[in-house]
């Protein structure tokens, strides 16, 4: 990770830019709530730091968690030198409240927003929708932010587990993703399900950069429980893989880290323009990964 005077990515550089520029390497942080939890993600973001990420994106109320923390881990990384890209949902806020978040960044000199729906938290069965989709949000943040703010959208290679349609979600995502800048992926193991969405997307004339979301297997019980939640298929043949060793931790970790290698190698040679680790704020299996395609000696790194 660099700053501006280490000849690197700029801190606040808006990430449609640098996708644009890709290959874009890039990782996804939540914000803790310990400080055991925050000592785990400092000494992740120094273990990445060799990998020199154009961006990392910090999620925002994912798991029931507290959104003030979001916005203090934001402006922390960026004091840091760290490009961040702030998620921010539009459920259970009111309009005001979105667009002083938004100004909020803006002051803060953040320049990236992930603009999504998100999903009701958990106890709350009437959520305000004051937005009824993330698109919606993609032009809240362009009314309130600065014209070279980047905003990103989230995108479902299988379908969003909810939609009445893969043909509609993708109609959806074509019209949400032309409003903003680039997508993000839901994590997804078969690299087929990534590039019918990005052809899928094409036919319907959208060609703005879609980043593949990787999520390395490091915990069996864990990622079935993710995958039940995501809507993402958890393919027979590596829960197969997965099984066969489960009582060997190693194992399987070495077992995720060979499959998401693959994974990103066959994506990065169809043209992929970079690749988006959920890290789980931990930096092992993603610098494994890295390593393993050569990424640790990216010439600029
Ligand atoms: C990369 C990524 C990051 C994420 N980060 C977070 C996070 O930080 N915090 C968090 O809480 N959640 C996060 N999520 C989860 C996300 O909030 C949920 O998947 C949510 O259910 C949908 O969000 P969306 O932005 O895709 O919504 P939308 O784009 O609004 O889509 C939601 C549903 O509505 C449909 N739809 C969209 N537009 C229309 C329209 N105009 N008319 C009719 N139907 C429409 C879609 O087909 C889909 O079924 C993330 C997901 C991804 C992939």
């Amino acid at each position: 990770m660099t700053g501006d005077d280490a000849g690197g990515t700029a801190v606040g550089t808006p990430v449609g830019r640098l996708v644009a520029d890709g290959p874009t390497v890039s990782f996804e942080f939540f914000p803790p709530r310990t400080e055991e939890a925050a000592a785990t993600l400092r000494r992740t973001i120094v273990d990445l730091a060799p990998l020199d990420p154009s961006f990392v994106s910090v999620t925002y109320g994912a798991g029931g968690s507290t959104r003030e923390l979001t916005h203090r881990l934001v402006v922390d990384l960026l004091a840091d030198g760290i490009n961040p890209v702030a998620h921010l949902t539009a459920v259970d806020h009111t309009l005001d409240e979105l667009r002083s978040i938004v100004a909020g960044y803006t002051a803060a000199g953040v320049r990236n927003v992930l603009a999504l729906r998100g999903d009701a938290p958990a106890g709350v069965d009437e959520p305000v929708r004051a937005l009824e989709h993330a698109v919606d949000l993609v032009h809240l943040v362009r009314t309130v932010a600065p014209a070279d703010t980047s905003v990103g959208v989230a995108a479902h290679p299988e379908g969003h587990p909810a939609a009445t349609s893969l043909a509609d979600d993708r109609r959806h995502l074509a019209a949400k993703l032309e409003a903003a800048d680039y997508a993000v992926t839901q994590f997804f193991f078969a690299a087929d399900d990534y590039l019918r969405l990005v052809d899928d997307l094409a036919a319907l004339g959208c060609t703005k950069p879609v980043l593949p979301g990787i999520m390395p297997v490091t915990n069996l019980a864990q990622i079935e429980r993710f995958a039940a939640l995501s809507g993402a298929t958890f393919p027979a043949w590596l829960a197969e893989r997965l099984h066969a060793v489960a009582d060997d931790p190693a194992a399987v970790r070495a077992v995720g880290v060979e499959v998401a290698t693959e994974l990103c190698a066959t994506l990065m040679d169809a043209g992929a323009p970079g690749l988006h680790f959920y890290t789980l704020n931990r930096s092992t299996a993603t610098r494994e990964v890295a390593t393993n395609l050569g990424l640790a000696e990216r010439p600029d790194a």
